[in-house]
């Protein structure tokens, strides 16, 4: 009786017969799968249904691994997205649920599968009736119980809330206690007795008193190799005390709690749906500030900290953050940094950030985010943003010179003519696809309704062809997707026009650097960046918006010799020249022109070769290699010595009168011997002066 009423619906045809039917049986959490083992029972009895219904057993497909899944999101219900990927590959002519709107409890993905229903022309049916989707009446009511559905989640989720608020308001919900806080059987909070626990907490206060900085008090207790005492809200409780090398995030989280304040607080974060990761099942929040905590207990239980100490800490904390945001207050920030955000490490493929450096804050540089700071370790590499960007800036104007866009676009010309080809060939093969399926319709149309045998076989011919036809649009559409934008005569003008402009435009002193940075962006998509690759380089990759990449190298300019690429080169360069008895300015003009480069850009000077001498010990090469000096020099000039026993002085007064003027000399360098000019008449003059100073003084004495 019952199976006449169910099969003799008129809803049920055999078009839906023709497909499957689809069980989806859900309980929304682990407790209902274990305590309502009869509602289970009761949805496997649907499958039972769908027989009376007119499916046979095995056409009836159960989906039933989203049991303990809450229905309120489907995300992580692969039950659920398999039912709708079903629907949607047109598999389905009937799904059934224990209630119906039970299938989703999520508005949203209720209205989902109900359209698909509809446009597929599934039915939906639950323990007492069919729903047609596509018939008004029976969507408008399917509707109305997926409304009622998520509603009353809703209550039940503000019960539960303001429950709890009513108890945090009281202090009688239990919170979450860092490791330094117990529980007491009666439920009071009290210090973690663990005295090692206790006293780690305390130096983290007091070294924060003293050093003001988080990561200075994690480098400390990394220095002196003092772990971190950390509760893990990890599975049921009680949670157990770990130990933790210390990092900045745990002294921070420790600095910041306001259970260490003696405080009980409730609401510390809300929800941010925006913080949501993707595919986590954690929901995403965000810190409240202390003024706006729902709940905030001070002197609720035993304290680390007095709340005056705990509220200066937090400022201290968030100026420091500041200041390291802003940089010094009032520092001009020339560097432009051209590839800011474009730049990826090329030895963690990290992105690398921006940072400036140098006395003034002047001078940006990359820097790669694996900051291992955190950590106390060092950093993976930090790379000189000026040269870098000068040089990128140099190649890309030297690929949009007008030669190579001219270039471009002739090859995009070529490329053009072979899509006409090709467009050709869809064609033929989309019309064929369509003759196909129209040609099914027609054998199908054909035939006897009588003869359902052959008329079902026909129909699932034309449906096959009808799908192949869908098939090839899409495999079309996808084609020409990814084709060339194909460019018209007049925007080929433009571009060509724009190429001979570039060069102008770029240099215009109307351009900002951010017109540079959008302008790099049309053009290169990222540029990677090592310069440990090899000693003194800096080796880079562009990849260009075009899908090719070219890699360079480009000579850096370094903080020391030691760093130099060329070092070795230059020091014995230096050598040479001295032993030529060059002088180091003659060493430094001969260096400038040989294309050496030194460490920090400028071209080099007499001053710089003297110190490179000095640093290398390369000792200057007398004018007369190892001998002594002679009296006199092959150009009648007196050496000191010589100048010395003319006058009959010594080499300091000597000395001391080349200082003060006196005597007139010259020195091929520094360290060189000195050519002092010295007539004779002048030479008889003086000798009789220091014989009458020497006779007055001895006179006197
Ligand atoms: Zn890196």
């Amino acid at each position: 009786m019952l199976s006449m009423t169910l099969s003799t619906d008129e809803r049920i045809t055999n078009a839906h017969r023709a497909k499957l039917a689809y069980v989806y049986v859900r309980q929304s959490s682990p407790g209902q799968v274990r305590h309502h083992q009869e509602s289970t029972e009761l949805q496997y009895r649907l499958v039972e249904r769908a027989t009376l219904f007119g499916w046979p057993r095995e056409r009836v497909h159960v989906i039933d691994d989203d049991l303990g899944k809450s229905g309120a999101s489907s995300r992580d219900r692969h039950g659920f997205q398999t039912l709708i990927a079903e629907v949607g590959l047109g598999k389905a002519g009937l799904v059934l649920s224990l209630d119906a709107s039970r299938l989703a409890r999520n508005n949203r993905d209720w209205h989902q599968l109900l359209e698909l229903c509809s446009l597929f022309g599934v039915l939906i049916a639950d323990g007492e009736r069919i729903y047609d989707p596509a018939a008004y009446h029976d969507r408008l009511l399917l509707g109305l119980s997926g409304i009622m559905s998520e509603a009353e989640l809703h209550q039940i989720k503000i019960r539960l809330h303001q429950g709890e608020r009513q108890k945090a308001a009281r202090g009688e919900l239990r919170l979450p206690l860092p490791a330094g806080l117990i529980h007491n059987r009666d439920g009071s909070v009290t210090f973690n007795p663990d005295e090692e626990v206790q006293e780690r907490l305390r130096l983290v206060f007091a070294k924060f008193r003293e050093l003001r900085s988080a990561k200075a008090v994690m480098r400390y207790l990394r220095g002196s190799n003092l772990p971190l005492p950390m509760r893990p809200l990890l599975g049921p409780a009680p949670h157990d005390v770990v130990w933790r090398v210390a990092d900045s995030a745990r002294v921070v989280q420790i600095l910041k709690n306001p259970a260490y304040a003696g405080a009980y607080v409730y609401g510390r974060r809300r929800p941010d749906p925006l913080r949501r990761q993707p595919g986590s099942e954690r929901i995403g929040t965000v810190a409240v500030a202390p003024e706006d905590w729902s709940i905030c207990l001070k002197d609720a239980h035993p304290a680390y900290v007095d709340w005056d100490e705990f509220m200066a800490n937090r400022r201290q904390l968030v100026d420091n953050v500041n200041r390291y945001d802003t940089g010094r207050p009032g520092v001009p920030r020339k560097g432009p940094a051209l590839l800011q955000g474009i730049v990826n490490c090329g030895r963690c493929a990290r992105r690398m950030c921006l940072r400036y450096s140098g006395p003034n804050g002047d001078y940006p540089v990359y820097v790669c985010v694996a900051d291992n700071s955190a950590e106390g370790r060092p950093k993976c590499q930090e790379v000189r943003a000026l040269a870098v960007d000068a040089e990128v800036e140099r190649l890309i104007l030297e690929a949009l010179t007008p030669d190579q866009i001219a270039l471009a676009v002739a090859a995009l010309g070529e490329i053009e003519a072979e899509n006409r080809t090709m467009e050709r060939q869809w064609t033929l093969k989309r019309e064929r696809a369509r003759y196909d399926a129209e040609r099914a319709r027609r054998q199908y149309d054909a035939v006897e309704p009588e003869n359902r045998l052959v008329a079902r076989s026909l129909e699932r011919v034309w449906e096959e062809r009808l799908r192949r036809v869908d098939q090839i649009e899409h495999e079309y559409n996808a084609w020409r997707r990814e084709q060339a934008v194909t460019i018209s005569e007049s925007d080929r003008q433009e571009i060509l026009g724009l190429g001979a402009d570039l060069p102008r435009l770029w240099n215009a002193t109307t351009t900002t650097s951010a017109d540079r940075k959008q302008i790099i962006r049309l053009v290169i998509k990222e540029v990677t960046l090592d310069q440990k690759r090899r000693r003194g380089y800096v080796w880079f990759r562009i990849a260009w918006q075009t899908g090719s990449t070219s890699d360079h190298w480009l000579q850096r300019t370094v903080q020391s010799y030691a760093q130099h690429a060329d070092q070795d080169r230059l020091r014995q360069r230096i050598i040479e020249l001295n032993g030529q008895q060059k002088m180091d300015g003659e060493i430094a003009y001969i260096l400038n022109t040989e294309a050496f480069h030194t460490a920090h850009g400028p071209a080099f000077s007499g001053g710089m070769i003297h110190q490179l001498r000095k640093r290398w010990q390369i000792a200057t090469v007398k004018i007369n290699g190892k001998e002594a000096n002679p009296p006199r020099w092959p150009d009648g000039t007196y050496s000191v010595q010589g100048a010395a026993a003319a006058i009959g002085i010594t080499p300091q007064i000597i000395f001391d009168w080349l200082r003060r003027g006196r005597l007139s000399g010259k020195q091929l360098a520094k360290g060189m011997p000195w050519q002092i000019r010295l007539t004779p008449e002048q030479a008889i003059e003086l000798r009789a002066k220091v014989r009458r100073t020497n006779r007055s003084k001895g006179e006197a004495s």
